[in-house]
């Protein structure tokens, strides 16, 4: 069978305890969180950091705190920083690239979300591309509009990123792109046309993430995610238990398309990163 590459998006920026006890706040129970969801399956972790009060934080200590971790106890794991925009000054979204984490997440456009535009204006764009080739991230490109297909190629043209990034469908945000399975079709062609070379997942939010997911697997995509970042329940009637429940999920989909979770080593090699730093 084919492996993909399980992602797990572990706190994100909005679920609270107060949504779901299972969300890890601390860099310990992030850590923890982390390695579960690896024994289970994932090989690439996506991480946002968050106050003692569970405000979302830039603090560089705490990602650094959370990489340290995962990188002891799930050997190879690809950590992928966020810099993403809900409720951070925006000056700081950065501020933790110089840890070298192998990957970070990089949004090409403005949108809007529920209750807030998410800004990410061109020259903030170009800075964060330009600072992730210094350090030699590689970015997952977060898709939430057409246009920023078409931004990620401009970064490619002006030098600011390599040709082969890695693209990410965001589906299912309110005011934001509907998670609907003609539109992945759409996107995808575009991508295919404008960045033949990435590689590619889509995320579905809350109630879309298992259909997202099954979408992705019949278009043979590169990658999965999951987490309770994007999704706080297993079902419709029952929460989560951990990040690694949700990833299980993902595995038993994976089996009905004949894929299998990749090794950490499987997914270094299918995103082009190099070995893990030991
Ligand atoms: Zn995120």
């Amino acid at each position: 069978m084919k492996p993909i590459i399980l992602a797990v998006a572990i706190t994100g920026s909005v679920p609270r305890k107060r949504d779901n006890p299972a969300v890890p706040i601390t860099p310990s129970e992030q850590i923890e969180s982390t390695h579960e969801a690896f024994e289970a399956g994932a090989s690439l972790v996506h991480i946002h950091v968050r106050n003692a009060d569970e405000t979302p934080s830039s603090d560089p200590e705490r990602f650094a705190a959370v990489q340290e971790g995962v990188r002891k106890l799930c050997p190879g794991m690809i950590v992928q920083f966020s810099t993403g925009g809900r409720g951070r000054d925006p000056s700081a979204r950065g501020s933790s690239l110089y840890l070298r984490p192998d990957m970070a997440s990089l949004s090409t456009g403005s949108v809007n979300f529920p209750t807030i535009v998410y800004e990410n204006a061109a020259t903030f764009v170009s800075e964060l591309a330009e600072r992730m080739l210094e350090y030699s991230i590689k970015p997952e490109i977060e898709i939430f509009d057409l246009s920023h297909i078409h931004a990620a190629r401009r970064l490619i043209d002006q030098g600011l990123m390599h040709d082969r990034p890695h693209v990410q469908f965001v589906m299912g945000i309110q005011n934001a792109m509907p998670a609907e399975e003609h539109l992945l079709d759409i996107l995808l062609a575009e991508t295919q046309r404008v960045i033949p070379k990435a590689t590619w997942t889509a995320a579905g939010i809350g109630r879309h993430q298992s259909e997202v997911m099954r979408w992705a697997l019949a278009r043979n995509a590169d990658a999965l995610r999951t987490g309770l970042e994007d999704n706080i329940r297993i079902s419709k009637q029952r929460l989560a238990t951990s990040n690694a429940e949700l990833v299980k999920q993902a595995a038993n989909l994976c089996a009905l398309y004949e894929r299998r979770p990749a090794k950490a080593s499987e997914a270094r090699a299918q995103l082009g990163l190099e070995a893990a730093l030991s």
